[in-house]
């Protein structure tokens, strides 16, 4: 008799994002005039840019000659893409890797979600709560959970909480963890982590020989000079930390597919038996045996976003986000509403007027202004309260949902 995972039905069925949807389908249909104005999903909406549309098209046209086509590739990808990632990315940071510590790989998601793989059951894991609910939902689907509870905290896992009380940043975990992922720029509240809270955490992994899964999927938008990019910036990290970046926001790759995951050579776990074994060669293994490769046009584009020209035109969408961002933190700053993040990140993480649930704040939001954005309790029991705002939108659309909102709360 064939049998399911039933750790799937530990989960709550996909609910924050088909909600919102049939919130806005419902209001929309009921006031087809209305033009809605959508800053929910974190999704990018500029086109790529023509460096990478130029390479990529060459790496088609290259497919289609026998002389130049290519069929798999390395699993872990061209090492020419690793080495222009660790030339352009990494060097200018100051942080030195090999080629063979660098996996290309078809985005973030998989590889947050994958890395899980190669840890054993029994570790014990810490995720901040509001978090991107992709690194809780993988875990309980793996097994590592017991039910949810009527807060919405599985058991098993250890919850830190990120709230404006403590600047959002974590306080260290009361017990021993062994896994931590930590995301900075964060997902969803905007916020980063300084040099010396990296370092803590990095001295604190060391302490307790415990593993960060680092998630830098928006280190391209930092503004502020003094943030790190990289948790490889901080000293001994090369020990204690696992880098997951992606192309997705940094230059438009969500439809595309590309990222990467850095793995070092010192980075290593024990076995039951107290061997310490490396972590590169494992994710190697599950790579090569699970993982076929990302192809070769996407790679070619990635490689663009690097060249002198690619990255000028990359980074000249980034500001346009980022100054989107600024519209939406100042404005609503100015209409009396606490704003967190938008400074290197390219989410405004509010505080909803009056003290209002999330959801609440979300029905009225899309009622009186017609703006959907992001309940923040859909990322956690501590983003009650709160709301996520996307910089992502064309400019018009962000100065219209502002000017909407200063008209609705302004004094
Ligand atoms: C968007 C995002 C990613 C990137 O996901 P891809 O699979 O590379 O598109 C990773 N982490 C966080 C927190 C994100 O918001």
């Amino acid at each position: 008799m064939v049998k399911v995972n039933e750790h799937y039905l530990k989960l709550k069925a996909g609910y924050l994002f088909p909600e919102i949807g049939r919130r806005v389908k419902a209001y929309s249909e009921s006031h087809p005039d209305i033009k809605v104005i959508r800053l929910g999903i974190g999704d990018v909406t500029r086109p790529l840019v023509p460096a990478v549309i130029e390479a990529f098209h060459q790496g088609v046209d290259d497919m289609a000659n026998g002389e130049t086509f290519h069929g798999y590739g390395p699993e872990q990808g061209y090492e020419w893409l690793a080495k222009v990632v660790i030339d352009k990315a990494y060097k200018p940071l100051g942080v030195e890797l090999k080629a063979s510590e660098v996996f290309i790989s078809d985005g973030s998601k998989c590889d947050t979600s994958n890395i899980l793989d190669i840890f054993g059951l029994d570790n014990r894991v810490a995720i901040c709560d509001p978090v991107y609910p992709v690194y809780n939902d993988t875990n309980v689907m793996l097994g590592r959970t017991g039910e949810v509870d009527a807060r919405g905290y599985y058991s098993g896992l250890v919850y830190l909480p990120c709230v404006a009380e403590n600047n959002f940043t974590p306080a260290f975990p009361e017990e021993p963890v062994d896994l931590i992922y930590l995301c900075y720029p964060n997902n969803p509240t905007g916020t980063v982590a300084s040099r010396e809270q990296l370092q803590g955490w990095v001295d604190y992994a060391l302490a307790n020989d415990a593993v960060i899964l680092f998630d830098a999927a928006y280190e391209a938008f930092i503004t502020e000079p003094d943030i790190p990019h990289s948790i490889y910036e901080i000293p001994g990290a090369r020990k204690c930390a696992i880098e997951f970046r992606s192309f997705s926001k940094t230059a438009g790759f969500t439809g595309v597919r590309c990222g990467l995951t850095v793995i070092p050579e010192e980075l290593t776990a024990k076995t039951a038996s107290g061997e310490r074994i490396k972590l590169n060669a494992l994710w190697n293994r599950r790579q090569t045996t699970k993982f076929n490769g990302v192809s070769f046009p996407v790679q070619k584009a990635a490689a663009a976003v690097y060249s002198d020209e690619g990255w000028a035109q990359v980074q000249g969408v980034i500001d346009y986000y980022m100054e989107n961002a600024r519209i939406i933190r100042e404005g609503l700053g100015q209409a009396g509403i606490t704003c967190f993040g938008g400074v290197s990140a390219p989410y405004i993480w509010l505080k909803t007027p009056q003290g209002m649930a999330s959801w609440d704040f979300f029905d009225k939001l899309l009622n009186e202004c017609h703006v959907v954005g992001t309940p923040g309790s859909g990322f956690g029991p501590s983003g009650e309260g709160y709301f996520r705002l996307s910089a992502f939108g064309g400019r018009e659309n962000v100065q219209e949902a502002v000017k909407r909102i200063c008209g609705k709360w302004g004094k």
